[in-house]
């Protein structure tokens, strides 16, 4: 009997090959644009037609090919980036395969035009199905234009597979998206069907992101940079409030490499834990350098997936590096208190010297303060502790403080100093308002006060460190098996938060403490509303414990909306709020306050 095996033809096999690494125009897209990248480019253009299905053109001022590297670019395993085995496990170039032109050849009607700056002319080499059909010499500035035409001509199953234009036009400006994105100092343009889409300038990262995605993303990032001896990371995320409804503008990178990574993305996602409604996502920008011989960046062929030698030390990394840009921002520089509480001196020359159209009747008085204005018709709606308050001369501060009579000498005068000014105005018993440098500041008393105690709680949980008061009379709490095994398991938890619990009987447990901020809480009821609690947000949230104990039990017990607070209550709590490492959104999502700014105030 004969032999039945035979090698199959490069054309036959590139063909194939072109299967797994060209799966659609955008695929092509990408590998061209990567080799105009490898090549040294400083600015690359792509136009495409039809969406990528009559045309690809990618156009480079790289360093271009000889007129027998053009001809070698199209064979299989034809690569000028790595020559050895060793040299996979250092590579820094994003080819290094050798199989895109051959795929890419193998299935479309390739036009290759390239010369190099030492050339005096380029060539022109015309390639379809893996046939060189026509070569020869051409004027042209140095670099490399490749045309790809009739993608999938002669695989007319891929072809008719294909999605609808706008769909294969997504795809299109996805890899755009990545590739750009990470070499924000090279120039790009995409022009589709004779409209160009995007002209993207030579520039920063953060000006790249702002040429993709709009001007209006000037104000929404967060610079994100952590240096460690073994991973570097560098970028930005997008401010928590901006967060979408959909997974759209993740971006994440290792060597400027786009990746898909679900247990590095979840180190993002769960630094901004409490501060995204649990529908939304957060934006980023991030690319991550590490030794290339710390990855394996070999695993699949369109290259999205990577391994990470230790992944976890990347995953603690990342997650710190995105809490403290999260946590420096909220400290918020632009609300800078007002020690004096008169009116910013700054802003009253400003009006005065630089705006000729500003308010030109109005003359500024440096003493003025909103909260101290005389009546005025609003004032009616103001509750009746400020316009007690209003009328209070600074001597007579006793009257401020109303019932607060207990407080030491000593501390009045303290107060009495930092306070010659009524600084804090409650409305309808559920904001608090004060004026800060920049402005007004509108503060939700609940959410302030939920955030507070969620950091604290926090610390607490860390440092077993809560304080409890006992209870006078014990209360016992009986539950179902679940709940009290639930109940069991977070005994200790629950301890570090200041509860001192005894089980009595599997079902039963006594409660002999509470945490001193429960004091006056049905002890019996708050347990029963924890263990709710948390059980959904275990279940919605996926909460790792302590968070969840810990904004649950903020949730608890933080003071509600129509609650009357005294002026030292509501400073004490704005003190807390700013001196918290997130300021700004309360642990449910929601934004705390708004900062009214005294330019729009005057408006
Ligand atoms: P790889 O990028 O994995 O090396 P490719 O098939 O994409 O494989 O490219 C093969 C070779 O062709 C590259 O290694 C490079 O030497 C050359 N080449 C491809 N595109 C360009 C370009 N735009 N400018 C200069 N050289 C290029
Ligand atoms: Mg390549």
């Amino acid at each position: 009997m004969l032999d039945v095996i035979k090698l199959l033809p490069d054309s036959v096999a590139n063909q194939i090959a072109a299967g797994e690494v060209i799966q659609r125009p955008a695929s092509a897209v990408k590998e061209l644009m990567e080799n105009a990248l490898d090549a040294g480019a400083t600015q690359i253009d792509l136009v495409v037609k039809d969406a990528g299905k009559s045309m690809i053109m990618v156009i480079d001022n790289g360093c271009g090919m000889s007129e027998t590297d053009a001809r070698l670019c199209f064979e299989r395993h034809a690569t000028s980036k790595i020559s050895k085995a060793e040299d996979l496990i250092a590579i820094r170039t994003m080819g290094f395969r050798g199989e895109a032109l051959a795929s890419i050849a193998a299935i479309a009607q390739v036009e290759l035009k390239t010369r190099r700056k030492e050339d005096e002319v380029g060539t022109r080499i015309i390639n379809e199905g893996s046939v060189v059909k026509e070569q020869s010499l051409v004027p042209m500035q140095p670099g490399t234009t490749f045309t790809v035409k009739n993608l999938f001509f002669n695989v007319p199953a891929r072809r008719n597979f294909l999605k609808s234009p706008q769909a294969e036009m997504r795809h299109i400006v996805e890899e755009f998206t990545r590739v750009t994105l990470m070499n924000p100092e090279i120039g790009f343009t995409l022009t589709s069907d004779g409209k160009e889409l995007y002209h993207l300038y030579s520039g920063n990262l953060k000006q790249r992101i702002m040429g993709l995605f709009g001007s209006s993303y000037d104000s929404r990032l967060l610079h994100v940079r952590q240096e460690s001896e073994r991973v570097r990371i560098d970028g930005y995320i997008v401010k928590a409030e901006y967060a979408k409804k959909t997974r759209g503008e993740q971006y994440f990178f290792v060597n400027k490499r786009f990746i898909k990574h679900a247990y590095l993305h979840h180190a993002i996602e769960n630094a901004y834990m409490e501060m995204i409604p649990k529908d939304s996502f957060p934006g980023y920008f991030l690319n991550i350098e590490v030794d290339p011989s710390d990855i394996d960046i070999n695993i699949h062929p369109t290259k999205t997936e990577v391994n990470f030698l230790d992944v976890k030390l990347v995953y603690a990394i990342l997650h710190a590096a995105v809490r403290k840009a999260i946590g420096q921002h909220n400290l918020s520089p632009m609300i800078d208190f007002d020690e004096s509480a008169d009116l910013n001196n700054d802003f009253g020359a400003a009006m005065n010297l630089s705006n000729p159209l500003a308010i030109p009747n109005v003359a500024i008085d440096p003493n003025f303060n909103p909260f101290r204005k005389e009546s005025t018709p609003h004032e009616k709606h103001w509750d009746n502790d400020f316009r007690k308050e209003k009328n209070t001369s600074s001597g007579d501060w006793r009257l401020l403080y109303g019932e607060r009579t207990d407080i030491p000498n000593e501390s009045i005068g303290k107060v009495e100093e930092q306070q010659q000014e009524f600084r804090y105005l409650q409305v309808n018993q559920s904001y608090i308002v004060t004026t800060v440098k920049s402005g007004l500041l509108l503060i939700d008393q609940h959410l302030a006060h939920s955030r507070v105690l969620f950091e604290k709680y926090q610390k607490e949980l860390e440092n077993h460190s809560g304080v409890s008061q006992q209870e006078l009379f014990p209360q016992a709490l009986s539950l179902n098996m679940n709940d009290a095994s639930l109940l069991k398991e977070l005994l200790p938890e629950l301890e570090n938060l200041g509860f001192v619990l005894e089980q009595a009987n599997p079902t039963t447990f006594m409660i002999n403490g509470t945490p001193t901020d429960a004091a006056g809480c049905d002890a019996v009821a708050l347990l029963e509303k924890i263990l709710d609690n948390y059980k959904i947000n275990r279940t919605d949230l996926q909460l790792d414990r302590k968070l969840n104990l810990a904004k649950t039990l903020a949730a608890q017990l933080s003071v509600k909306e129509q609650t009357k607070l005294s002026q030292m209550e509501m400073q004490n709590l704005v003190d807390q709020l700013f001196a918290c490492n997130v300021a700004e959104i309360a642990p449910n999502g929601k934004k705390i306050y708004v900062l009214l700014n005294m330019e729009d105030f005057f408006k």
